[in-house]
């Protein structure tokens, strides 16, 4: 006799009693079930299985496997637990604990809701390959089989199993194993679907959290007016969908069957909004909240703080604001720091205390404008007049042009010297092709080593006169700081030529 198999991380009860039945090797499904738990009207149930204390009577001893944790570590109960009312939530609980089950999923309003279960169980073909590595055997992990979950957080697209989820023979636990997987390729899905299984899978591991619709009703309403989706007390729908159909697209929103008809008075996404008079699908909560904050959701944190929230239990009463302080200095500051560094950069130049404070006290306010920066962020480009810019520096340049007209003393006049003097970036150099008025300038201005070579003679010729001294080459060379080595043939038909004049006019002196 088999016992029931401890489950792997994530795993179905489902996947765990169909694993038990391909190592007990028993083929009636009722006779399984009776071995096991010995009832033979035990219903298979993919997402939300009953009988959780029978099952977890198979553990004895296992502190990590009472019911309980079966409950919320191994079904789909934390995907729907938040979003139902309280004494909902508990209902199903217990049913699930000691019932069947049966009536749990109408308690939930998952049979009623636009949302629509699976048809077929779902697999990540690559992350089969990981367990068949790691246990040696393939096991029906429950992320895949949330409704609306069309990729797995790691790899990409999930694929349909041939396994029905609401199998007609209603006793069979199907395992996965290589018969029920068609031979397909699954294709790729922007990044955002592979997010949104990312955030499913935070919502299954979420500590569990009581939130009354009215909480619900108050937050969205908080929400909206934060965001600045209001007008007055009323909430810019027109707005809100805005944002879900840019995110989504509407072909995205009808893949996953929740289109939104924007002419329609009680669409989903209006009454999500309103009073919650009917329990939302987590896929519909998680849709508006991911078009809203992207990567910055964190969707466990938010769960908790609702159900912090106050609400009024009257209606017509103003919902209580949730613990909230504005700060508007603070958030100038964050503004001013994202400005300059994006919204990584901020936090890791000395802004990380500001952006956790906001974190905790602003926190709708920070994930908002965090959101509409990093967007915007990829859009914006400088865009640089090249003109101006070229006819402003080449002004400065003519300017000092003009001062230097009489001075000879000065260093040698290159590209560099000149940037560095009217306060150009150095940068700009590289950018000589878009500043034309600058490049003509250089061409004209700029002194080349020769040039620069007889200028020092003539200050040095200067400096000769001024102190009554006789050209002499060794003279004027010292003077002008010329070794014979570095002087350029040009500078020494000058250097020869000067002296030489001064020679013939010596002798004219002496001859007279
Ligand atoms: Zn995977």
């Amino acid at each position: 006799m088999f016992d029931l198999p401890i489950p792997y991380r994530d795993e179905l009860i489902y996947s765990v009693i169909a694993r038990y039945g391909v190592y007990s090797l028993e083929l009636s499904p009722k006779q399984l079930l009776y071995n096991l738990l010995g009832s033979k009207t035990f219903v298979a149930a993919v997402a939300l299985q009953g009988h959780l204390q029978l099952l977890a009577s198979h553990y004895q001893g296992n502190a990590k496997l009472t019911a309980e944790k079966l409950l919320k570590q191994y079904t789909l109960y934390p995907l729907y637990a938040p979003f139902v009312h309280p004494e909902i939530a508990q209902r199903v609980k217990n049913d699930l604990l000691s019932g069947n089950g049966c009536s749990a999923e109408l308690q939930l309003g998952k049979a009623a809701s636009v949302v629509k279960s699976p048809v077929y169980l779902k697999y990540c073909p690559r992350c089969l390959a990981m367990q068949l590595d790691k246990y040696k055997e393939w096991y029906w992990h429950r992320l895949w089989q949330a409704p609306g979950v069309v990729s797995c957080p790691v790899h990409g697209s999930l694929m349909q199993s041939a396994v029905h989820v609401h199998s007609l023979h209603k006793h069979v636990f199907s395992a996965l194993n290589p018969s029920v997987l068609p031979a397909a390729v699954a294709e790729q899905l922007p990044a955002k679907f592979q997010r949104l299984a990312g955030y499913t899978q935070v919502l299954l591991d979420a500590p569990e959290v009581d939130i009354y619709p009215e909480q619900w009703s108050a937050f969205y309403r908080a929400l909206a007016t934060r965001l600045g989706l209001n007008h007055g007390k009323h909430i810019d729908h027109t707005g809100v969908s805005h944002i879900v159909h840019k995110y989504w697209s509407a072909l995205g929103l009808s893949w996953l069957g929740l289109s939104i008809d924007d002419g329609v008075d009680s669409n989903w996404l209006k009454t999500l909004f309103r009073k919650h008079r009917k329990a939302f699908s987590y896929l519909q909560h998680l849709l508006v909240l991911q078009a809203f904050f992207d990567e910055h959701l964190d969707i466990a944190g938010l769960l908790t703080d609702v159900s912090k929230m106050g609400y009024s239990q009257e209606p017509g009463n103003q919902p209580a604001a949730p613990p909230h302080t504005v700060e508007l200095a603070k958030r100038q500051n964050w503004q001013h720091a994202v400005a300059r560094y994006g919204v990584k950069g901020a936090r890791q130049s000395g802004f990380a205390d500001l952006y956790i404070w906001l974190y905790r006290h602003d926190k709708f306010w920070l994930m908002a404008f965090n959101q509409a920066h990093t967007k915007q962020g990829i859009k914006r480009k400088p865009k640089v007049d090249w003109y101006q810019r070229d006819l402003a520096y080449v002004k400065r340049l003519i300017r000092l042009r003009n001062t230097l007209e009489l001075s000879l003393e000065v260093p040698r006049l290159t590209k560099n010297w000149y940037f560095l003097h009217v306060n150009i970036p150095l940068s700009q150099i590289k950018q000589l092709e878009r500043l034309p008025l600058c490049k003509l300038f250089f061409n004209k201005y700029c002194e080349t080593i020769e040039e620069y070579q007889c200028r020092r003679i003539a200050v040095a010729c200067i400096n000769c006169v001024r102190h009554h001294h006789d050209y002499r080459s060794w003279r004027i060379q010292r003077l002008a700081r010329l070794s014979k080595d570095r002087i350029r043939p040009i500078t020494a038909e000058l250097l020869g030529s000067v002296v030489t004049n001064e020679a013939n006019e010596q002798i004219q002196k002496s001859t007279r």
